[in-house]
Formats: structure tokens, C-alpha cells, sequence
């Protein structure tokens, strides 16, 4: 083992007799002892490994918590920035638990069975590291929630409907009740920032918006005209309203609720060109079997998106899933895949208040490509 925090079903050689979330000592095939590890006897990750010396789990998660919290007390210190992860799971030590704060509320992801058991066994311990870290209320969502439909489970005070953060003193509105992920992508934070500084004088095409956090660092970036497209409407009220807070009119902007594909179609036909194209979409490829399906997706959305650049404009692509690789991902940008000759600035994946362990590739997820045409 290098350090995989995982080993899945067809990995175990001997299984004892436990429940989903149990923690038990894990022995290498030549009877060293591994660690402590969280057990899903029935999951395909049947063992999540907690990697760790302490013979003692509640000492262990306390430890791994004051260390997760610290090192984001110190991240954030400025208070510029008040929505960003606590714990961001195997990065942090506790497996399958992601803790995102907004403000005085958190909202725990919990990644399956096992990891939500272990949640519940241990959230004294969590509500009491919250509560010192300044957060008044605890909600909880489940992983495999789809979006629209769910409900964060209150665990600590209420967690409201929505709530205000700031981000690097941008404010936004977040919706915590119909939001993806636990309410926003805080992953993309310096992707918006670096959005905010490419976008003064330029008109800006924000493809797959949901709440506009990118039209947003546009205009107060300085963009002239901002187009924001996503299927779903109810993303662009979340926008309109965070526009509003820090003083932009959301009615000069255009908030468009179709298919990005259909509408970059539409607006080629049209002939119109923006100078910087922002294409963020949910992910095309969800396993290894449709990889090369969701690479050909991607390829077919670059193209698309670099047809309506204006001359010299600048692209920003996004791709948030782990199966695609950085390389693969830059094959879907180069002049072949966009018949445009684009240099590549930078290629950034999350911000440090969402580490990962060096020999997880499942966390290398998000890719964000910075691209110039010559
Ligand atoms: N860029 C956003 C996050 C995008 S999440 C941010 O920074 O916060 C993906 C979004 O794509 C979701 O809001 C979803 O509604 C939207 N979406 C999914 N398929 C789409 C499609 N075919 N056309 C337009 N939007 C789509």
C-alpha cells in the first residue's frame, strides 16, 4: 500500500463479523498492522483506511478534527472569505465526510453508509469543534441526494434556507435546501477569482452557471455584459439576488435557462462572439467505462465554445471528474479538438482547504484550464 485511503470489496482477503461504520485494525497480507480502519462489509469501498497509530477513536477524531479546523482558521484568518471546507474527508483523515461551511452554518456530505454511521457516532465530538470554531447551526446531507429534491437534516439548531457568505469579499448568496454539492462549488474559488481579474472591459459567456458565482466575479471584475446559461432556472434568482447585494443591476445581465450545447448552436448561427467563454459543466464521465464517451462530450463542448470567441479572447474549461486525467483533459483543448490555436496559461485544481492524500487519484478531480488565443 502507498497510501490508498481505500480497498475495495474484491481487496479484502478476510472480512470479520461487523457493521456498516465500525472502525477495526486492518493487517497487511504479511501480517503487519496497517491501522484502524472504517468498515462497510457490504460497500464496493469496504474499507476506508483511517491510517493512524491512536488505538483510540474518539481521540482520533477529535485530533484529526482540531487539526482540519486549525489549519482553516489560519487559511481564512482575514475574514474575507467566510464559505470554504472544514474537513474535506480522506484528505483530512476522516473518510467520506466533507464538512463545508457557510458562515455560521455547516452542512455535512456524508459519502454512504459507513461514514454516515460513523458520523452520527461521533457528533458530539463534531458539533462541540464547530460550536468552538464559531459555526451556530449543523445540517446534513447525504452524497447520493439529486439535486432539487433534497433536505438537509437539522442536527444542530436550523439550518436555514439560504444563507449570505462572502468570497474574497465578493458577497454571494447561497442556497442551502436546493444547492448542489452541500449548497456551492467551493472548490472554484480561485478559479472565480482569477475570473474576476480576466474580466474587466470584456463581454462574458458563463456556461452552466447554477448561481452565477462566475457572472458575478465577471462583473465586478469590470465585464461590460454578462450571459449566464443553464438548464435549470432556479440558479439564476440565487444569481440575480447576489448581483443585487453587491450593488449590480442582475436586469443588464442576461440569464438565459436553456441547453448550453443548444444555445452555443443558436449563437454561432447568430454569429455572435464573447471574449471570455467560461464553460463549467457537471461531469461527463461518471465511471471508467464512460470515459471515452465523456471525453468525446468534452471535446464536442470545446469546440463549440471556442467557435463563439471572439478573436484573442480567452477560454476558461472546467472538467470536475476524477476519470479524466489533466492530460486527457488538455487533449480536448488543443487546435485539434477547437480548430483554435489557444496557449494555456495555467491548469489549477481546488484550493488548499481541499487537500487530498498524494496516493488518492479519486481526489484529483477538478480541473480548471486558463486559455488565450495567440
Ligand atoms: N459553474 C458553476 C457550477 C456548475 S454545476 C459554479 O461555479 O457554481 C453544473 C451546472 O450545469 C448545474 O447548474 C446544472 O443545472 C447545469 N447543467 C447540466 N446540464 C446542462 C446542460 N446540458 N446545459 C446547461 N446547463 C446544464
Amino acid at each position: 500500500m502507498r497510501g490508498h485511503p481505500w480497498v475495495f470489496r474484491e481487496g479484502v482477503a478476510r472480512m470479520p463479523e461487523v457493521e456498516p461504520g465500525d472502525v477495526v485494525s486492518v493487517e497487511g497480507a504479511d501480517g503487519r498492522a496497517l491501522g484502524l480502519a472504517l468498515c462497510d462489509p457490504g460497500g464496493a469501498i469496504a474499507v476506508r483506511m483511517l491510517s493512524s497509530p491512536e488505538a483510540d477513536e474518539a481521540a482520533l477524531v477529535r485530533a484529526r478534527l482540531a487539526s482540519a479546523f486549525d489549519l482553516r482558521a489560519r487559511l481564512f484568518a482575514s475574514g474575507e472569505t467566510t464559505a470554504y471546507r472544514l474537513l474535506n474527508g480522506e484528505g483530512d483523515g476522516l473518510p467520506g465526510i466533507v464538512v463545508d461551511r457557510y458562515a455560521d452554518v455547516a452542512v455535512a456530505r456524508l459519502d454512504g453508509e459507513a461514514p454516515a454511521r460513523f458520523f452520527t457516532r461521533h457528533l458530539g465530538a463534531f458539533v462541540a469543534a464547530l460550536h468552538a470554531a464559531g459555526v451556530v447551526s449543523v445540517g446534513a446531507r447525504r452524497a447520493d441526494a439529486r439535486a432539487g429534491e433534497v433536505k438537509i437534516e437539522d442536527l444542530e439548531g436550523e439550518v436555514p434556507r439560504d444563507v449570505l457568505v462572502r468570497e474574497h469579499r465578493m458577497k454571494m448568496w447561497v442556497d442551502l435546501h436546493h444547492g448542489q454539492k452541500t449548497g456551492a462549488f467551493l472548490d472554484q474559488r480561485e478559479s472565480r477569482r482569477r475570473v474576476r481579474e480576466l474580466a474587466a472591459g470584456r463581454r462574458v459567456l458563463n456556461l452552466f452557471s447554477y448561481a452565477g458565482g462566475f457572472s458575478l466575479a465577471a462583473a465586478q471584475g469590470g465585464a461590460t455584459h454578462t450571459t449566464s446559461v443553464d438548464l435549470a432556472a432556479g440558479g439564476h434568482k440565487t444569481g440575480a439576488r447576489s448581483f443585487q447585494e453587491n450593488g449590480l443591476d442582475p436586469r443588464a445581465h442576461a440569464w438565459i435557462t436553456a441547453d448550453a450545447f443548444t444555445f452555443l448552436e443558436g449563437a454561432r448561427a447568430r454569429g455572435e462572439a464573447w471574449d471570455l467563454v467560461i464553460c463549467d459543466p457537471p461531469s461527463f464521465a461518471h465511471n471508467e467505462r464512460s470515459r471515452a464517451r465523456g471525453l468525446a462530450a468534452y471535446r464536442k463542448l470545446h469546440a463549440a465554445a471556442a467557435a463563439v470567441l471572439a478573436r484573442g479572447g480567452a477560454l476558461c474549461a472546467a472538467s470536475c471528474s476524477s476519470h479524466v486525467t489533466h492530460d486527457d483533459f488538455l487533449s480536448t483543448l488543443d487546435v485539434a479538438a477547437t480548430g483554435r490555436a489557444l496557449r494555456l496559461h495555467e491548469l489549477t485544481g481546488p484550493p488548499a482547504d481541499h487537500p487530498i492524500t498524494p496516493a488518492w487519484p479519486e481526489g484529483r478531480y477538478l480541473k480548471f484550464a486558463w486559455l488565450t488565443e495567440l
